[in-house]
């Protein structure tokens, strides 16, 4: 019998790869990197102990209960609530816009009702059907805190100027009329007590999967009864109708003693700062912070993805998706592949909806 190759050992290639495993079908996991977990890949550094998140700060967060019960089959979860802050101007807010940033940033001591009224009077109720993030933005909070929280972020996030970015992106950030500063909405929150890595180590561990690193799916010389690619899409046609855009991260490292900012997010919006955040990875291990003499953290720089750069967020503009259109008629017609995770379907997804995708998946498969 043939085997199923599972391309990429991230959350999408390993939950496909166990499912099929349970049935006894023998799977082969290939990635190109030398680590599993794709780009929630954690480890601990070396010098300081700490649990580092290698392709940047992952939360995970969810309302899908399946999901919920899928990970913690698999790893415990360690109580976790994401409070991320901002430094704006010299001072630090708190974020996502609640009353406390509100009253903080006006410099009062409004009431619920009365911080709701105060932003109704400053929002741009002119723009009636906003269609861009900036006027979805002006529209929502008005000129002076779109400006300070949203404007700068989101041109150094995406390179892109606010009016060309569709209002979607912005309606999905709540403003709140109350001290609730969890970022998420979400029932489910936590931290895997061991990283991301052993998780999806667990997930992989059966006899009917074998794992094979450091090897490019494009170099192996198997046949397979079915190959789940969660590669690029792109890529996978060799760029043949061009390249669908990203954007990548450069991390720059901060090595410190003690604590270096108190806190596991502090995003930088100011347009003159040129990073967009700093992220401390002990504060993510709340239960073990306190044991580290030393810390470590990184500046987080967003640019466009050249070749031979770590895709990181899909750009998805409407140039892309006419790119990605062509590319999705061309894998549609292709036999016995199935494109799924981040980058074979070139959307952004968090941890949570790639897990469940890829359940989703499989019951289709192999129903
Ligand atoms: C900066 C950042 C922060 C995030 N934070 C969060 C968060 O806080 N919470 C959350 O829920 N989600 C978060 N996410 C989303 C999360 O990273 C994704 O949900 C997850 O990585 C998707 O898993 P995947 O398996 O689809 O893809 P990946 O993790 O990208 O795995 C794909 C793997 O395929 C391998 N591969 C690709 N092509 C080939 C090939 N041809 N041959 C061999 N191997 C190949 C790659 O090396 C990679 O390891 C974040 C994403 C980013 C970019």
């Amino acid at each position: 019998m043939k085997r199923i190759c599972a391309v990429g050992a991230g959350f999408s290639g390993a939950v496909i790869a166990r499912e099929l495993a349970e049935r006894g079908v023998p799977v082969l996991v290939v990635d190109e990197r030398s680590h599993i977990a794709g780009n929630c890949h954690t480890e601990r550094d070396a010098d300081t102990g700490i649990m580092v998140h290698r392709y940047g700060p992952h939360i995970f967060h969810t309302a899908d209960e399946r999901v919920w019960s899928y990970v913690n089959r698999f790893t415990e979860m360690m109580p976790y609530t994401n409070r991320v802050k901002a430094t704006v101007g010299g001072k630090v807010y708190s974020l996502p816009i609640n009353l406390h940033t509100i009253n903080q940033f006006f410099g009062k001591s409004m009431s619920p009702s009365e911080a709701q009224a105060f932003i109704e009077a400053q929002a741009r109720t002119d723009i009636q059907d906003p269609q861009s993030f900036e006027e979805q933005g002006l529209r929502f909070v008005g000129d002076a805190l779109y400006k300070a929280f949203f404007d700068g972020y989101t041109r150094k996030q995406w390179g892109v100027e606010p009016s060309k970015l569709p209002a979607s992106i912005l309606k999905r950030l709540p403003l709140r009329f109350n001290y609730d500063d969890n970022y998420f909405n979400h029932p489910y929150q936590g931290m895997p007590r061991d990283g991301y890595t052993a998780i999806v180590g667990k997930i992989l561990d059966h006899e009917k999967i074998e794992v094979r690193l450091s090897c490019a799916f494009e170099d192996l010389d198997e046949e397979f009864e079915h190959v789940f690619y969660s590669g690029p899409l792109d890529r996978y046609f060799k760029y043949d109708l061009g390249r669908l855009r990203y954007r990548t991260l450069d991390f720059e490292e901060i090595r410190a003693s003690g604590d270096f900012q108190g806190t596991a997010v502090m995003n930088y919006p100011d347009p003159g700062v040129p990073f967009t955040r700093i992220s401390e990875h002990k504060h993510f291990a709340p239960w073990e912070a306190q044991s580290f003499e030393k810390t470590i953290a990184f500046r987080e720089y967003s640019r466009a993805c050249e070749p031979g750069d770590t895709p990181y967020y899909p750009i998805r503009l409407l140039d892309d998706k006419v790119l990605l259109e062509a590319y999705e008629d061309r894998a549609a017609q292709e036999k016995g592949v199935t494109f799924v995770g981040r980058l074979g379907t070139y959307q952004y997804l968090d941890m949570d909806v790639t897990i469940g995708r890829a359940l989703d998946v499989m019951e289709s498969f192999l129903s």
